[in-house]
């Protein structure tokens, strides 16, 4: 039997990653990350072929024109992300269940493509104010990238009612709880 797919979205920031990797430490749930490729430059302790496929421009560029995404999208200015079809296939053609950390807008499309198959997820920020907090906190970021996230985590926040399901992100652990329950229950079904 082929896997299913677990769409995971939320403004940059939200704790999505935190929540995905604490699933993934527990191990209780069968489920593989899909790693996607960007144009983007590796942060400090990122791998290729682990965090992300690190491309070229010329090498995104040419994997569009072969068709080789589910999806992908400028998530800022410049830097794209894509889900590879292969990736997908290489962890579900096994019969694993795959987990993708997309944005919101690959997350709508993703769940749009497989319907049933897939589950989709929104975690949301309590606030705006506290999201800020995290990523000034995390210190991955400039002060701008950190005000333009934050700009565009209100935007995002508004594709929330396109989820299957919503889970607050106030309580790191309730979170991590909270979601993986629902995932549970969507394998199950
Ligand atoms: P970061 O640069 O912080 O790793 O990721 C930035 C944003 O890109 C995050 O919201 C992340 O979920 C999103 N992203 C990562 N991979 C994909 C993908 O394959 N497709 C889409 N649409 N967004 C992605």
């Amino acid at each position: 039997m082929k896997g299913k797919i677990i769409i995971i979205s939320a403004p940059s920031g939200c704790g999505k990653s935190t929540i995905i990797n604490a699933l993934l430490k527990q191990g209780d749930i069968d489920m593989q990350f899909s790693i996607s490729a960007t144009n983007r430059s590796p942060r400090e302790g990122e791998q290729d072929g682990v965090n992300y496929y690190f491309l070229t421009d010329e090498e995104f560029n040419d994997a569009i024109a072969k068709d080789a995404f589910v999806e992908y999208e400028e998530v800022y200015p410049g830097r794209y992300y894509g889900t590879l079809k292969r990736e997908i296939s290489r962890i579900t053609d096994e019969g694993h269940n795959v987990i993708l950390d997309i944005d919101v807008k690959g997350g709508v499309n993703v769940k749009k493509l497989y319907g049933q198959a897939a589950v989709s997820i929104f975690i949301q920020p309590p606030s705006i104010g506290e999201l800020r907090a995290r990523l000034e906190g995390r210190n991955t970021d400039s002060k701008e990238a950190i005000e333009q996230r934050v700009g565009k985590a209100e935007y995002e926040i508004s594709f929330a009612p396109q989820f299957d399901f919503v889970v607050v992100n106030d309580e790191l652990n309730k979170a991590v709880t909270e979601v993986g329950d629902t995932i549970k229950r969507f394998i199950a079904d």
